[in-house]
């Protein structure tokens, strides 16, 4: 599939205007609440720009526009406490190769990932447990949890999941967009492979539940979401995905299997990834132009200041060019508010796919998040509920399931 870069420039260009806009309309009350609670995000993408020359999670990147949505100054500004750091690696070749290249992608993000806190001690701090979270947020540091997106890193040696739990994994999704060794995408153009997990992934749930790793459905077809709740001997979440019975989109589930999830224990994160909101209509032109750009950078990691700006420039004139239509914080709040409704309160947080392609008009960056706990507030939640939604029903989740550890686990 493409390159993450052509994810990004195929999400919004989000307006600025919007953020400052959408700061008006927060009550005190609703900013009290939300610097109360402990608020966390269940899939943040902004790993993949560590090793980008120049870049510091202790600058304020707005000048990135949408392409940088998270950093130490706008998680101040949106209070948002920390959450699960991904390491993504899009799907390669399932062979001999492939697996390698995606074994040292997994590794290396890893190591980058613990580079960043070993650079910044003072306000970031890795975190095993639920009680680390509240310990390190009472501290005003930032939480980081580290989590796995495509479990292709795994596929070559499928025991690397110890080592991966011993450097602080604590989250692991099966699939991305493309079926792999271990089960079935819900996007994947083939269908399905496995029907569901492979042998292989189940082998790997068992391996997760020992160690006291949350399993993460998103991506994953409903097959495999099924399976998932079945088998895992604790509850699982979906760290990024929204309702299909709002807008029918196959990455996205469907009412009867929410209420399966919410009553095996587990909890929904709300996606923000406009394409899985809304119909938007397939524009040929436009994505050609937009590939054609995306295949200038073919190495995101990379990327400098003057690229993004070169980069930005260009998306601004493809969005004059081939207008799209884009999911607005009313669109994001239907598809919330509808789970909320059907998994109930206590199953639902917040997921958004920051700097992963999520965020829509109105929800630019993780400076905005207040937003959401106003609208909660004004759809008539309680304190107590908006709180779970923000973090009490995740750490629930992973004392579920590191109390279900072997001691092994536990302890290494
Ligand atoms: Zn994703």
């Amino acid at each position: 599939m493409t390159l993450r870069i052509s994810t990004l420039l195929c999400g919004l260009l989000l307006a600025t205007a919007a953020i400052t806009a959408s700061a008006q309309e927060v009550s005190a009350r609703a900013q009290a609440l939300h610097q109360q609670a402990l608020v966390l995000d269940t899939h943040l993408d902004t790993p993949a720009n560590f090793p980008r020359p120049g870049w510091d999670i202790s600058d304020d990147h707005s000048h990135d526009g949408s392409y940088s949505q998270v950093d130490l100054p706008r998680m101040r500004k949106g209070g948002l406490d920390g959450g699960f750091w991904v390491i993504y690696t899009g799907q390669g070749a399932r062979d001999a190769e492939g697996n390698r290249k995606a074994r040292d992608h997994g590794l290396l993000r890893m190591t980058q990932i613990h580079e960043m806190l070993a650079a910044h001690p003072d306000t970031f701090e890795l975190a095993l447990s639920a009680d680390d979270a509240e310990r390190i947020a009472g501290q005003g540091k930032r939480v980081v949890f580290i989590s796995m997106e495509n479990a292709s890193p795994l596929a070559s040696d499928p025991s690397l999941l110890s080592a991966y739990h011993a450097l602080g994994l604590r989250m692991l999704g099966i699939t991305h967009v493309l079926n792999n060794d271990f089960g079935d995408s819900s996007t994947d153009k083939k269908g399905p492979e496995w029907n569901g997990l492979s042998p292989a992934g189940k082998a790997l749930v068992a391996q997760a539940n020992r160690l006291g790793i949350v399993l993460d459905g998103s991506h994953a077809s409903d097959q495999v979401v099924e399976q998932l709740i079945a088998l895992s001997k604790t509850p699982i979440v979906l760290s990024h995905t929204s309702a299909k019975d709002v807008f029918g989109h196959p990455r996205n589930i469907d009412d009867a299997l929410l209420r399966k999830l919410a009553a095996s224990g587990g909890v929904i994160h709300v996606n923000a990834y406009g394409g899985y909101l809304i119909d938007i209509p397939a524009n040929p032109e436009r994505e050609q132009a937009l590939q054609a750009l995306a295949d200038q950078y073919p190495d995101e990691s990379q990327l400098s200041e003057a690229d993004i700006a070169a980069i930005l420039k260009a998306r601004q004139r493809i969005d004059q060019q081939y207008p799209a239509r884009q999911a607005s914080f009313d669109d994001y709040m239907r598809h919330l508010l509808h789970i909320l409704k059907v998994a109930g309160p206590e199953h639902v947080g917040i997921g958004a796919d920051w700097d992963g392609g999520g965020g829509v008009l109105g929800l630019a960056n993780v400076g905005d998040l207040p937003r959401i706990t106003q609208a909660l507030l004004d759809a008539g939640y309680s304190d107590a509920e908006i709180k779970g939604i923000w973090g009490g029903n995740l750490l629930r989740v992973l004392r579920a399931v590191q109390a279900g550890a072997e001691p092994a686990g536990q302890s290494s």
